[in-house]
């Protein structure tokens, strides 16, 4: 026996304290706390019935729907393990990740139809098609979710569920490999709500929206859960669409948002920016990549001081995040705008440097963070659990930041994309910040190629905004007077768009093998 203290109870534990509260507002319905709650009952209850025990994994796809968190908090009421999966995928990906995770049951909208068909046939574990929305779809047509839901009784009462057992399993973006998925707990995810809670403002009259997607850990942990558990308003939005999100602010008189930076960069390129009602925001606050400077300047110009966290998947996410007042004026700045702030409440922080315990302040060095949010390991991958964690259980994040002297993060690179180039470290996202100080550039990046001589050197590819216009002789002239020789890429390259995943970072492993097919070696590519 025992209590349920897992995120499936936040429902009706919400309903209790303010009921008739929106809790969510979508495309798809609008539900109180109560609504929520009662939905969320009578849904566990159907997957129950249709044989999801504690511990299975319940996978889902689709946008950002009110349905995506029915289904979210059924499977956790009932103590299974919820495993959302980024519908930009492609069929291969999808079985893929349905076989890697022993999918017990799998809940889909119908805009992942055409997926899941590309992803079928299932493999043999995937027992349960639960189809949102229209009856009798999907391969070997699906069950219905309405129907399931009205079929029969709430899940009463709802198993025990501890804080330590696992919530949900959460792919990696793939950005240096192989997505792999994280397990997060209950309390991995408790933990970091009130870690957010200590730092943002987010009170019940709040209104978010819920626009970076449920399959990645900023759009459920930065600001949406930590909404929710106050009694706030989050409103999933399924598609980005800049002109619609920038009427719906002054429309909906939205609080806050969080984002990954291209949504904040597209927001503010937007021709209906300069005449959008930004009034309401106060808190907007952004992850999982670094934002460009003239962006966060945009966006302060204004009024709206956009603040940057860091974290990743396996911190479920937040790890640090910059305080609500700046530092000092000065802070107001861009290059202060740029910072990560300081660690999250519970979180502590140490540093590695080349491989040994270094100290923290000062030079760049890899981060290491500990926290009751930091996750137990990947799922069945014991060899790369290990590797993740030093003797002493920190988690090693293979990123580089520099903290300063007021403990203030500033994130550097990753220590797998760090070029060394005739004994030097180059860090690519610097020489990237200082390629997007130019108008005419809309993103960069720069990754390393193999080279006899100086080991490895840098190639930028540069994506220019349409219709501008600049030499390769200009884009020197602006690098030479503001990096370092050994910094500057040997090769320069413009092209018409970079490979991008679903929240907008670069695809750096497939530029690195472009790269080094078009500048082998004279040995050849290796
Ligand atoms: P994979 O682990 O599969 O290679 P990933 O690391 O990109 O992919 P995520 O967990 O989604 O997967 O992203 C976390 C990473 O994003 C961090 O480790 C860091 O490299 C980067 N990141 C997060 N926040 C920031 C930030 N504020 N500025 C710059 N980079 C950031
Ligand atoms: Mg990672």
């Amino acid at each position: 026996g025992g209590a349920n203290l897992g995120l499936g109870s936040w429902p009706a534990r919400r309903a209790r304290i303010s009921p008739d509260r929106t809790a969510l507002t979508g495309h798809d319905r609008t539900l109180s706390y109560a609504g929520l709650a009662d939905r969320t009952a009578r849904l566990a209850g159907a997957l129950a019935r249709l044989g999801v025990r504690p511990g299975d994994r319940v996978a889902q796809l689709g946008v950002n729907a009110v349905s995506v968190f029915e289904t979210f908090f059924a499977t956790w009421l009932l103590g299974a393990v919820a495993v959302p999966l980024n519908h930009r995928l492609s069929g291969p990906e999808i079985r893929y990740m349905l076989a890697d995770s022993g999918a017990a049951a799998l809940v889909h909208s119908p805009d992942a139809d055409a997926l899941v068909a590309a992803a079928s046939p299932l493999p043999a574990e995937v027992r349960r098609v639960v189809t949102v929305g229209h009856p009798g779809s999907g391969p070997a047509g699906g069950l219905d979710y309405e129907t399931e839901i009205a079929a029969g009784p709430a899940l009463d009462p709802p198993p025990p569920v501890a804080l330590d057992d696992p919530a949900l399993l959460l792919y990696t973006s793939g950005t240096t490999g192989r997505p792999k998925a994280a397990v997060l707990t209950h309390a991995n995810l408790t933990w970091n709500t009130v870690n957010q809670l200590a730092h943002l403002d987010i009170l019940g009259g709040d209104r978010v929206l819920c626009i970076a997607p449920l399959f990645h850990a900023v759009g459920l942990g930065q600001i949406t859960l930590p909404t929710l558990f106050k009694g706030g308003s989050v409103e999933p939005v399924p598609r980005f669409d800049p002109g619609a999100l920038l009427a719906r602010i002054g429309e909906a008189r939205i609080t806050g948002f969080s984002a990954v930076p291209t949504m904040l960069q597209m927001l503010c390129e937007h021709p209906a920016w300069e005449t959008a009602d930004l009034t309401s925001l106060t808190t907007v606050v952004y992850g999982g990549s670094p934002v460009q400077e003239r962006v966060a300047r945009a966006w302060l110009d204004r009024g709206v001081r956009v603040r940057q966290g860091y974290g990743m998947t396996e911190a479920a996410p937040g790890v640090c995040m910059e305080p609500a007042e700046p530092a000092e004026p000065g802070d107001q700045a861009p290059g202060g705008v740029l910072s990560a702030g300081v660690p999250h409440f519970f979180t502590d922080l140490a540093a590695y440097r080349d491989g040994h315990p270094a100290p923290l302040t000062g030079e760049p060095a890899e981060l290491l963070v500990r926290g009751p949010h930091v996750f137990p390991g990947y799922w069945n991958r014991p060899g790369e659990t290990a590797e993740a964690f030093t003797g002493d259980a920190w988690f090693r994040t293979g990123d580089v930041l520099r903290v300063d002297g007021e403990g203030r993060a500033h994130v550097v690179d990753r220590v797998k994309d760090m070029i060394i180039s005739g004994g030097e470290n180059v860090y690519p996202a610097e020489v990237e910040a200082v390629i997007h100080q130019l108008d005419e550039v809309v993103t960069a990046a720069v990754v390393g190629v193999p080279d006899p001589r100086w080991g490895e050197v840098g190639v930028a590819y540069v994506e220019l905004r349409e219709g501008a216009r600049l030499t390769e002789e200009a884009l020197r002239a602006h690098l030479a007077g503001r990096l370092a020789r050994y910094k500057i890429p040997r090769h320069l390259v413009f092209v018409p768009g970079l490979p991008a995943n679903a929240t907008g970072k670069i695809r750096r492993v497939e530029l690195r093998q472009r790269a080094a097919e078009t500048f082998p070696t004279p040995e050849g590519p290796r």
